[in-house]
């Protein structure tokens, strides 16, 4: 099957300029795919990088890393996936022989390239090429808005993974975006004792309750590590900071004293300060946590397969590709979860809630 000549792909030209650039189709590689693109998540890393404010990379860029779409072409050497697989991407691009691939932590890869954030390519596209070995194929009983979860969902997964055992352990999750409730999710799975979420917005904290937090703690409060660790009942064992920032991560550490673990898995836009003799005499484990492993992705796939996540909890609202512009402007708000770009035209733009009628 040949693709059409001519792509429509997402470029973020410059901070908070998205344009719809109509172009050629790129050539095919021997170890790549091309991928026609079904629904792609917007990103928390998305409106960051859109603003210009990504610590990591600057526009130019080609944005969709929560891509799911289905194989139309495979180059000459790939036998990964055939043409008309539905796959997702692991999009870590690894070298495969560095110091961290070789020794299992390919996820920090010392030559990584991230395909929709900085690399040539994005799934926000028509189409668009990637290696095919970076791709998984989505299981057939998956609908697309499951599919569009494995990958923030890996994130969560490595994270609870990095923290180490946490059967009956205590956990404090901080925020409750996307990952702050997939972190939820993922940790529900490993025998924590009780868990505790914070979230500045009454409609997050009362989906983490949903999800099965066992209490929420609005986050704006002053005293917010003494009303975790009252909620907790003793200090926490484990928080993993999904926001990252000053005010967070000083309060994460108060949550954990003594000697817990800080994982910080939010995406951390600039450096802060932390209180070194406190997390040196308390003995703090300040734990970074980034994207995942193929390992990971699995452990995803199993955990949504088995119920763990409903799409429809997650998946707040859906904008077409030649409205892509206005998906990234509804990031702003922060009251949605996770936003989907589609490929399909007559999907109207106007959000759809999840008592509508997803898929
Ligand atoms: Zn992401
Ligand atoms: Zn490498």
């Amino acid at each position: 099957m040949n693709a059409a000549d001519t792509r429509r792909r997402v470029v973020v030209t410059a901070p908070d300029t998205i344009e719809i650039h109509t172009e050629a189709v790129p050539e095919l590689k021997d170890e790549e795919a091309l991928v026609r693109l079904r629904v792609s998540g917007v990103c928390g890393s998305d409106k960051a990088g859109a603003h210009g404010e990504h610590a990591f990379f600057k526009p130019p860029y080609y944005p969709g890393h929560e891509v799911v779409g289905e194989v139309v072409q495979i180059g000459e050497a790939v036998d990964e996936v055939a043409v008309g697989d539905r796959v997702t991407a692991e999009p870590t691009l690894v070298c495969g022989h560095c110091k961290p691939c070789t020794t299992g932590r390919e996820n920090l890869c010392d030559n990584l390239e991230f395909f929709g954030c900085g690399y040539r390519e994005g799934g926000m596209a028509d189409v668009f090429t990637i290696p095919a070995s970076r791709l998984h194929v989505v299981p057939p009983s998956f609908t697309d808005h499951q599919a569009a979860l494995i990958e923030p969902l890996a994130t969560p997964v490595h994270a609870v993974r990095l923290a180490g055992d946490l059967a009956g352990k205590t956990v404090a999750i901080l925020g409750a975006g996307t990952i702050g409730l997939l972190v939820l999710v993922a940790a529900r799975q490993k025998g924590v004792r009780r868990i505790v979420v914070t979230d500045t917005l009454a409609s997050k904290r009362e989906l983490a309750l949903r999800l099965g937090a066992d209490a929420v703690v609005d986050a704006a409060r002053s005293d917010l590590a003494e009303a975790v660790r009252a909620e907790l009942g003793e200090s926490a064992d484990v928080v993993f900071d999904c926001v990252s920032i000053q005010p967070t991560v000083q309060a994460a550490i108060q949550m954990v004293l003594k000697g817990g673990t800080v994982v910080v898995v939010g995406g951390a836009r600039r450096p802060i300060t932390i209180d070194l003799p406190v997390v040196q005499e308390y003995q703090v484990r300040i734990q970074g946590a980034t994207t995942y492993r193929a390992e990971d992705f699995q452990d995803a796939i199993g955990l949504i397969a088995s119920g763990a996540v409903d799409a429809t909890d997650f998946i707040t609202a859906m904008f077409p590709l030649s409205r892509a512009a206005e998906a990234f402007a509804a990031m702003g708000s922060g009251a949605e979860v996770k936003i989907l770009v589609t490929a399909e035209d007559e999907v109207d733009g106007a959000k759809l809630h999840k008592q509508g009628s997803l898929p």
